[in-house]
């Protein structure tokens, strides 16, 4: 007997993470949903008619949908309806926030548990998806919304406080980051290649406070460039810890890299040298 898939649907807030056109006429759409985690889903029939689902499934929309019980030969959910809750129209149009919000989609397919529900991590990336759809890109936010989108799956970078000894890594300094094992290293135990400036771990840290009505919003980003060298190290600790390369954190670099970043085609690019950190600026403080 057939199963009727409406039978155990459930309903939930997604956010279309991929689509995979399946034959003529269907869809198969990866979503990062809010109640069931990132489910595979089928859509019958949507690319040859809008009468079932009239949103569509866009890159990036968030929608409210109903699907059945994953299948028993795929484990493709059906998708009973789909209603566009917010369609993030804006994005294609501002290819900075576009790169930015494709890299968050990409990073939510290798971060979010499958048929697992991640609700802070959901509302991580849909709170950052609206802010990217309104513009404009700030280096800052999108470090924020990386950290908020991967500590509720224990996955963010160690930044307060040294990975092999655990001292704690004084505010608003600069600290090195070994990127294999990710977090800082105090130079005492051996410090690490990388650096992370004292702006970027502060406001990666206070992506991860409690919010509270007395907290101030952050400072904007005076100067984006120890922001957008962190995001590079980001991007570095990201590719290594899922094993593989994120395509939009290199169309980000190319929309938004010089822009944001070096003053002059000329001055530091991003093939060029990194800076050794000052002497005695490492984590505890002393020189060596
Ligand atoms: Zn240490």
């Amino acid at each position: 007997m057939k199963r009727d898939p409406a039978e155990g649907a459930e309903s939930t807030e997604a956010i279309v993470l991929r689509r995979i056109s399946y034959g003529e006429t269907d869809l198969v759409v990866q979503f990062a949903t809010r109640r069931l985690g990132r489910i595979a889903c089928f859509a019958r029939a949507a690319k040859r008619s809008r009468r079932r689902f009239p949103a569509g499934f866009p890159s990036f929309a968030r929608l409210e949908i109903r699907v059945g019980p994953p299948g028993r030969a795929d484990a493709l959910r059906p998708i009973l309806e789909a209603q566009a809750a917010r369609p993030h129209l804006r994005l294609p149009r501002d290819l900075p926030c576009y790169a930015a919000a494709g890299l968050l989609v990409e990073l939510a397919r290798e971060a979010l548990p499958e048929e697992q529900p991640e609700p802070e991590a959901f509302d991580a990336l849909a709170e950052a998806l609206d802010r990217l759809d309104e513009g404009p890109f700030a280096w800052g936010e999108l470090l924020a919304a990386e950290m908020r989108l991967l500590a509720p799956l224990g996955l963010a970078p160690r930044l307060g406080s040294c990975l092999s000894c655990g001292v704690a890594a004084p505010p608003r300094r600069a600290a090195c980051f070994d990127v294999a094992r990710g977090g800082v290293v105090c130079r005492r135990c051996g410090g690490a290649e990388r650096t992370i400036s004292g702006v970027a771990r502060e406001r990666m840290l206070a992506a991860l406070a409690p919010l509270s009505g007395e907290a101030a919003p952050p400072a904007p980003d005076t100067d984006p460039r120890p922001l957008r060298d962190a995001q590079r190290t980001m991007v570095e600790f990201l590719e290594h810890q899922f094993g593989r390369r994120f395509r939009s954190a290199r169309l980000l670099e190319q929309v938004a890299g010089r822009r944001n970043g070096s003053t002059t085609p000329e001055g530091p690019g991003i093939l060029g040298p990194d800076v050794a950190p000052p002497r005695g600026s490492g984590p505890d403080g002393r020189s060596r």
